[in-house]
């Protein structure tokens, strides 16, 4: 006996195996001065990994309201 994802059972063929797989993120914003820390996590469909990239580019140009500095993103997975 096979156990199958049995969601969509029929009719729709997907690229990758896991697409439901959920993969969580954890976003650190800082400042390299060190005045400012903020940390976000958020959870992710693995189809949708590319997406959040992009949402997360937004950060690239954040800077630090008290000294100017541009603001560090870090990321971490947990898969
Ligand atoms: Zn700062």
């Amino acid at each position: 006996m096979e156990i199958n994802n049995t969601k969509n059972g029929s009719g729709k063929s997907l690229d990758g195996s896991a697409d439901g797989e959920l993969i969580k993120v954890r976003a650190i914003i800082s400042c390299p001065n060190g005045d400012y820390k903020k940390k976000f996590t958020n959870q992710f469909l693995r189809k949708e990994i590319e997406m959040m990239i992009v949402s997360f580019k937004v950060f690239d140009w954040l800077t630090c309201n008290k000294c100017g500095e541009l603001l560090k993103l870090d990321l971490e997975f947990n898969i």
